[in-house]
């Protein structure tokens, strides 16, 4: 497993590589965030651990470049201690867990180790179909140039085929998951709101399997 570690701290970046090393990883190092990025957007590293304070080019700028290329190495944040601030910026801007500073090395390894059995990172933003859901602006972008204004209803009903693209989704599942388990949703209302996503997206993303409800087709 290939890591790649991004500290400027000199004392704390040389301790770390050597206990990753240790604990048996193949680590690579940058000490600012210039060389940071452009290691992880051209070489592929199973996790990354980003310190979020570095010089040149800022720890949440790096992320927002890697995601914005598409760049699915699960991310590890170090923040400042008690920058509850710093944590959500960095999960925003596409981070998978985070760390406050100072911590033990055993926390920062046994999180990696999460991380690396879940696979590439879950924090990518919902791509497929020609379809990109915009989720700070709740909006969608299809073929990366037109953008969908999409109503509360719209966007939770998108997310729903997005995160189960494939699958066969009945009305009821979606009222449930759209409306909530306390709401007693109507499941044919869900029939107008896949009309007007067809009508917003195209035709034939969302498809009609009769008596059994719905699959959002992001194959292509
Ligand atoms: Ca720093």
């Amino acid at each position: 497993m290939r890591l790649l570690l991004i500290e400027d701290d000199d004392l704390l970046r040389t301790t770390l590589a050597a206990d990753l090393e240790r604990a048996g990883f193949a680590v690579d190092v940058a000490a600012d965030g210039e060389t940071g990025e452009f290691l992880g957007a051209t070489e592929h590293y199973d996790a990354v651990v980003l310190d979020l304070g570095l010089p040149r080019l800022p720890g949440i700028d790096v992320l927002q470049r890697w995601r914005a290329a598409g760049v699915t190495s699960p991310v590890i944040v170090l923040t400042a201690r008690d920058q509850w601030h710093e944590r959500v910026e960095g999960l925003k801007a596409g981070a998978d867990d985070y760390l406050g500073k100072p911590f033990h090395f055993e926390e920062l390894l046994a999180r990696i180790q999460v991380l690396l059995r879940r696979g590439p990172s879950h924090a990518m933003p919902l791509r497929c179909g020609g379809v990109e859901l915009d989720e700070r602006k709740q909006c969608a972008i299809v073929d990366g140039t037109r953008t969908e204004i999409l109503t509360a209803l719209e966007f939770r009903l998108l997310r729903c085929f997005m995160l189960r693209r494939g699958e066969v989704l009945s009305r009821s599942w979606l009222a449930s998951h759209v409306y909530g388990l306390d709401a007693d949703p109507d499941s044919n209302v869900i029939e107008v709101y896949v009309n007007r996503l067809r009508n917003k997206l195209g035709r034939d993303l969302i498809r009609t399997r009769r008596g059994q409800g719905y699959v959002f087709d992001g194959a292509s």
